[in-house]
C-alpha cells in the first residue's frame, strides 16, 4: 500500500528529521509530516537564527571596540537592522532547504499538512491551519498531502511553543514572543525581558549589544536559574557592566499598554512594586509542549505537565506510539531531541545495545556575551545529592590566549567527587565556552577520572587550557594562577 510505512514521524524539527534519517538508514520505509516549516523551531525560529543575530551583534561590538585591537574605523559603525534580520532569515531558509534535501537524499517521504493520530498505527493528515514560514526553500517536488496514512510505528515530534502568563499574554506588537523578537521591524529604544533563561538572556544580550536599553526581570534569585550560581553571578556582573539592568527575585504582575510602549508592574521580594516603562517587552517564561489536537486523548496517551510521558527509549504507554524532543519533556534542547530520536529509532529497529537516554550528561549552552556552558551537577546540586566534593576554578585572566584575544573575562569551574575522582559537573563562562564544553561532555561519558584529565595534553595557546587548569586547581596543582 502506497500510504503504508514502517515509521511515520509527526514534526520535522531536530527530533523528527533526525529520526527520519536514522530510520531510513536502517532500511525502514519512512515518512515525515510537517505543517509549517521543515527543520522545526530550531532552524527557523530558535537555535540557528538567534545565533545569526548574535553574530551580527558580536561583530558590531568588535567594530565598536576596534581601537582596542589597534584598528581605526573612520566614522561611526552603524547597524542596518533590516539587513541583520534578512541575513538571519536567509540562514533559516537555507536550513529548512537543507532538511528538504536530506529527506530526498534519504528517500524519506515528506507529507505536508497537519497530522492527527486516529488509532494506533494510523494518522490523518489534513490541510494545515498554519501559514508556512517565510522564507521557505521549495518543498521536495514529490511531497505528499492530505489523506490517511498507516505505519507500524508512529513517532510524535511536534515540539513546543511559547508559554504565556495569564494576563500578560504576548500580542505580537508590544509584548513579543521569540517570533517577533527574532525579526523586529524597528529597533526599540528600550526593552523589558521577562525571564532570564537561555532564550530571554540571549535576546537581552543581542538587543543590549545593539544599543537598546535592556531591563531583565527574573523571578529567581539568579540569572539563568538552571546554571551554577557562581557562574550565573559572574555572567550577571558582565551583563551589568555592559549596561543591562537586571532585577532578581521579582515578578511582572501586570502590564499596562499605551500606543507604543508598555508599563510593567514589577513586584519585588519585599512586596514593593516598581513600574518600568519600555517600548517593547519580550515574554520569555518558557515553552510548552504541542500536545493539543494530535489525538492523544482518543488513544489514551499519558501526559504530565503538558508533555508526553515516555520511557528512556521514547515509548509512550500505547504500543507503537513514541514521542521525542520538546513534546516529550525537558530539557528542551535540540541536541536532546536529536539524541532521543536516534535512541528511539534504533530501539524500534531492534538494534542491540541501545542505551536509554541519560539526562545527567546533556550539556546546556547559552550564547549570550559572555557565553555560558555547562554539563552535569552544579555545586549546590552535588552537595544536595550528598557528594563530598572538590571544586576547581580557573580564571580567563590567567590564560594567554584569552588575553591575546582581548577576552579575559571568564572562568571554568569543575566539580569532582572527592571519594572517586569522578567528574560530576563542569561550568564555564566566557568567550567560546559553548565550543569548549564538549571536552568535558566526552570526559563524563567516558567516565574519565581527574587523573586522566590531568594527564591529557591540551594545545597551547588555547582557551581550552583553562579546562585543564581548573581540574589541576581542584587537586591543589594549578600551574598558571
Ligand atoms: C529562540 C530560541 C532559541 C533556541 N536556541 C537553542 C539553542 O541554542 N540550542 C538548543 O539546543 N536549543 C535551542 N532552542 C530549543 C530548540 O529549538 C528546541 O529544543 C528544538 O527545536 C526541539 O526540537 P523538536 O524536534 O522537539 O521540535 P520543533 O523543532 O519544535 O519541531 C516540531 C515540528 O513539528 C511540527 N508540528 C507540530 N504539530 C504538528 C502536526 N500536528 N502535524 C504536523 N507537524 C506538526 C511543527 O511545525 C514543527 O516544525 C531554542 C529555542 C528557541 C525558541
Amino acid at each position: 500500500m502506497a500510504n503504508n510505512y514502517d515509521v511515520i514521524i509527526i514534526g520535522s524539527g531536530p527530533g523528527g528529521y533526525i529520526a527520519a534519517i536514522r530510520s531510513a538508514q536502517l532500511g525502514l520505509k519512512t515518512a515525515i509530516v510537517e505543517r509549517e516549516h521543515l527543520a522545526g523551531i530550531c532552524s527557523n525560529w530558535g537555535c540557528i537564527p538567534t545565533k545569526a543575530l548574535l553574530r551580527s551583534a558580536e561583530i558590531f561590538h568588535y567594530a565598536e571596540h576596534a581601537k582596542n585591537y589597534g584598528l581605526k574605523i573612520e566614522g561611526s559603525v552603524t547597524a542596518d537592522l533590516k539587513a541583520i534580520v534578512s541575513r538571519s532569515r536567509g540562514i533559516a531558509e537555507r536550513m529548512n532547504g537543507g532538511v528538504g534535501f536530506l529527506m530526498k537524499k534519504n528517500k524519506v517521504d515528506v507529507i505536508w499538512g497537519e497530522a492527527k493520530l486516529t488509532k494506533p498505527g494510523e494518522i490523518v493528515v489534513s490541510k494545515t491551519t498554519k501559514k508556512p514560514v517565510e522564507p521557505q526553500a521549495p518543498l521536495p517536488k514529490n511531497a505528499l498531502g492530505e489523506g490517511t496514512y498507516t505505519a507500524k510505528h508512529i513517532i510524535i515530534a511536534t515540539g513546543a511553543r511559547p508559554r504565556a502568563l495569564p494576563g500578560i499574554e504576548p500580542d505580537g506588537k508590544l509584548i513579543w514572543t521569540y517570533f517577533e523578537a527574532m525579526k523586529p521591524e524597528e529597533m526599540p529604544k528600550s526593552l523589558l525581558v521577562m525571564g532570564s533563561g537561555a532564550i530571554g538572556i540571549e535576546f537581552a544580550s543581542f538587543y543590549r549589544t545593539m544599543g537598546v536599553d535592556v531591563t531583565v526581570v527574573e523571578v529567581m534569585s539568579q540569572v539563568m536559574p538552571v546554571e551554577d550560581t557562581e557562574i550565573a553571578n559572574f555572567a550577571r556582573k558582565q551583563f551589568e557592566k555592559q549596561g543591562m539592568k537586571i532585577i532578581l527575585d521579582a515578578k511582572v504582575t501586570k502590564v499596562e499598554k499605551s500606543a507604543n510602549s508598555i508599563t510593567a508592574h514589577v513586584e519585588k521580594k519585599d512586596g514593593k512594586v516598581e513600574q518600568i516603562t519600555a517600548d517593547r517587552m519580550v515574554s520569555a517564561v518558557g515553552v510548552q509542549g504541542n500536545i493539543e489536537n494530535i489525538g492523544l486523548e482518543a488513544l489514551g496517551i499519558k501526559t504530565d505537565r503538558g508533555c508526553i510521558v515516555i520511557d528512556g527509549y521514547g515509548k509512550t504507554n500505547v504500543p507503537g506510539v513514541y514521542a521525542i524532543g520538546d513534546v516529550a519533556g525537558p530539557p528542551m534542547l535540540a541536541h536532546k531531541a536529536e539524541h532521543e530520536a536516534v535512541i528511539c529509532v534504533e530501539k524500534i529497529a531492534g538494534l542491540p545495545n541501545v542505551h536509554p537516554m541519560d539526562k545527567a550528561k546533556i550539556p546546556g549552552c547559552t550564547y549570550c556575551n559572555p557565553q555560558v556552558a555547562s554539563v552535569g551537577l552544579t555545586e549546590a546540586k552535588a552537595k544536595a545529592e550528598g557528594y563530598d566534593i572538590r571544586v576547581g576554578r580557573f580564571p580567563f585572566v590567567a590564560n594567554g590566549k584569552a588575553i591575546a584575544l582581548g577576552e579575559d573575562q571568564g572562568m571554568v569551574k569543575t566539580i569532582f567527587d572527592k571519594k572517586t575522582g569522578q567528574l560530576l559537573g563542569a561550568h564555564l563562562v566566557g568567550a567560546e565556552v559553548t565550543e569548549l564544553i564538549q571536552g568535558f561532555v566526552i570526559a563524563m561519558n567516558l567516565e574519565t577520572t581527574e587523573e586522566e584529565l590531568m594527564h591529557t595534553i591540551f594545545p597551547h595557546p588555547t582557551i581550552s587550557e583553562t579546562m585543564k587548569e581548573s581540574v589541576l586547581d581542584a587537586y591543589g596543582r594549578v600551574l598558571n594562577a
